[in-house]
């Protein structure tokens, strides 16, 4: 099935198409028209499945069509990673598949182990979507650089990792000042007890995919 048929504006699927996609992937596949409708997603998958395009894409077009202030952008979507690589990488594929949008969305990458000052700067003006570690987002939290109390999307990428790493506390303290109503899209390699409780714990009613 082409991009299109899920549901995705053309801006978004002549993207795929550009970044070398010529189908969607089974994973991409279900979770795109689910994504697209607001629900709520678990994703068993592996890196390798396609899962960034996954939610990607349609957050991308959850983004575009979300009525905003034109003069002050606010954190509609906020993507937690548990390393700098995977920030970086997801932060590049939302640049690559929104690139075609008429009103392109400001990314900010947040990760720990550099300085925070070019951080802070480039959150000047605000963003739309932020990819960031749990600790580097709680340092700039902690001094009022940005605001997460309107996110309308969480994604929780790779939770599994994120546990191992140590950021159970972390997201705790991030999950309490994000807005009740929200739709959220947890994707994990491994399902073990910890990660199930988390999983429950942020998910409403979820479409579960395994692949
Ligand atoms: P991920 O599982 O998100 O880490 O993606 C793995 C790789 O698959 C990335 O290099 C993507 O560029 C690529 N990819 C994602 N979706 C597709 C697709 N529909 N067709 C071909 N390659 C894809």
């Amino acid at each position: 099935m082409p991009f299109p048929s899920l549901g995705l504006a053309p801006a978004l699927s002549q993207a795929a198409t550009d970044a070398g996609y010529l189908a969607p992937t089974q994973i991409q596949g279900t979770a795109i028209p689910a994504i697209l409708r607001g629900q709520d997603v678990l994703g068993l998958a592996q890196t390798g499945s396609g899962k960034t395009a996954a939610f990607s894409l349609p957050l991308l077009q959850r983004w575009a069509e979300a009525p905003r202030h034109r003069s002050r952008r606010a954190v509609h979507t906020l993507v937690l990673v548990p390393t700098r690589e995977l920030a970086a990488q997801v932060g590049e594929t939302l640049r690559i598949l929104g690139q075609h949008l008429h009103e392109r969305p400001k990314i900010a990458v947040l990760f720990g182990g550099v300085s925070v000052n070019p951080q802070m700067m480039g959150l000047r003006g605000g963003a739309d979507i932020v990819v960031a570690t749990p600790g580097r987002l709680i340092d700039l939290l902690d001094h009022n650089a940005l605001k997460i109390g309107n996110v309308s999307a969480l994604v929780l990428d790779e939770a599994d990792r994120l546990l191992d790493l140590g950021f159970a506390e972390e997201l705790q303290r991030i999950l309490a000042l994000l807005p009740a109503q929200r739709q959220n899209l947890f994707f994990s390699a491994t399902f073990v007890p910890a990660v199930e409780a988390l999983a429950a714990q942020l998910l409403n009613d979820p479409l579960r995919i395994e692949v």
